[in-house]
């Protein structure tokens, strides 16, 4: 292919397989598009002009709904497997402290990672120091949700200023402004109620980190625990941050009255907050973050009962500081592994539709359907055979070896070739 391919030209993309998440796997399929647009998807006709991808499964491009990239220059997640959550804040806490508040390098590195692992979308939580530029030199769509953080009382007004300011940043079409209060510990009632309030006003998703760890829910349940001794020892921490007796649930009900919800993690949700989830499914999404999940060593995600009940999920990867890489490919095929009775066509779904629809993107993107992006991943396949082509893509460790965003060749570069 030449590097200066013409941006309005046609091109038809065959794979061996196309995954479109919005159908059956089409064999030989084919992806046809015209500048940043899909303007067909289906099996080769045998019309000339093919670009004929080889042994390669072709993807919408996939969409990690929660990083924060701004620990992308780790090379190993912060502690050892099993650590718990509070431990761990610790190290991250250090991390922070040794370097520039927001590091920039870490950041552009994770972008460079996403592409290269087939990611065309991305839910990001940033700093406030979050560097822009690097976003808008990126080629890749994200969501940059601000995290707010705000314990003690004299924080809130402060936290609220950057929740306005980061809205009326115009944003550029690569990044969309959210907000993202950070979790039960860090974030008062007050902030949350008037940051949800404004999520609704002005149409932002929202991110909020909710049933992580079980340290967690003895903090919201008793006040006490491992997690209320170290925040306690915390100079910027107020143990009246939440009310006791309290309950993912009650923070659930708060949230639900936001444009649109991201609930990270819900590792710990119980059965009446996955009701819950699932009556609010309009505007609720559960991130599901596998290997972070399985890093910390929680109990085993309740990721079943959440489909049945028709709760919508997603994945995202969190960050290197939990997980060995951004790959939400990896994720895809850990889900797999670790929930053998999920239909891995969801499995697909979760890594694509569902966290387009969780970002509000799901108009643009999420599938290979016509009229929307030309985001496509493609994956190189196993030589062997199976009647389940979901198991060639699943159950093998080959890598993305191809991604386009928008219609344009962005992994590898063109030039780089
Ligand atoms: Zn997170």
């Amino acid at each position: 292919m030449p590097g200066n391919w013409p941006r309005q030209l046609e091109r038809r993309l065959r794979g061996r397989y196309v995954f479109s998440a919005a159908g059956p796997p089409i064999p030989g399929g084919v992806v046809t598009f015209r500048g940043r647009r899909i303007v067909a998807v289906g099996d080769d006709r045998g019309a000339a002009g093919l670009e004929d991808l080889g042994n390669v499964a072709l993807l919408p491009g996939l969409v990690n709904a929660h990083t924060h990239l701004e620990f992308s220059d780790l090379d190993r997640p912060l502690g050892q497997a099993g650590i718990r959550l509070d431990e761990w804040i610790r190290l991250l806490m250090d991390r922070r402290r040794s370097r520039a508040n927001c590091h920039p390098e870490g950041t552009r590195r994770g972008l460079e990672e996403c592409i290269r692992t087939g990611t065309t979308t991305l839910g990001e939580i940033a700093q406030p120091a979050w560097p822009v530029d690097a976003f808008e030199a990126a080629t890749i769509q994200a969501v940059v949700f601000l995290e707010l953080i705000a314990a003690r009382a004299e924080s809130v007004a402060p936290a609220l200023a950057l929740a306005e300011d980061h809205r009326q940043v115009r944003p550029s079409n690569r990044w969309l402004p959210g907000l993202g209060p950070h979790a039960p510990y860090t974030v008062r009632l007050e902030l949350l109620d008037r940051v949800v309030a404004l999520s609704a006003a002005r149409r932002i998703p929202l991110a909020f980190h909710l049933a992580e760890s079980r340290e967690e829910l003895e903090l919201l349940a008793t006040g006490t625990g491992p997690m209320a001794d170290f925040l306690r020892g915390l100079e910027t921490w107020d143990p009246g941050v939440a009310a006791r007796a309290t309950r993912p649930l009650d923070y659930l009900r708060r949230l639900a009255a936001a444009d649109r919800v991201l609930v990270v993690h819900g590792n710990y949700l119980d059965g009446e907050e996955i009701a819950f989830l699932a009556q609010n499914q309009a505007r609720m999404t559960v991130v599901y973050c596998p290997r972070t999940h399985a890093f910390f060593g929680h109990d085993h995600y309740p990721l079943s009962p959440m489909l049945a009940a028709g709760v919508p999920v997603c994945l995202g990867t969190d960050s290197r500081a939990s997980s060995p890489d951004l790959s939400i490919l990896a994720e895809m095929r850990a889900v797999s592994r670790k929930h053998p009775a999920v239909d891995p066509r969801i499995v697909l779904e979760l890594a694509t539709l569902c966290g387009a629809k969780a970002l509000g993107l799901e108009r643009e993107m999420g599938s290979l359907e016509q009229g929307k992006c030309a985001d496509l991943a493609a994956v190189a396949l196993p030589d062997w055979d199976s009647p389940d082509p979901y198991e060639l893509l699943l159950d093998s460790e080959l890598p993305v070896v191809t991604t386009w965003h928008n219609g344009e060749q962005v992994f590898p570069r063109p030039e780089s070739r």
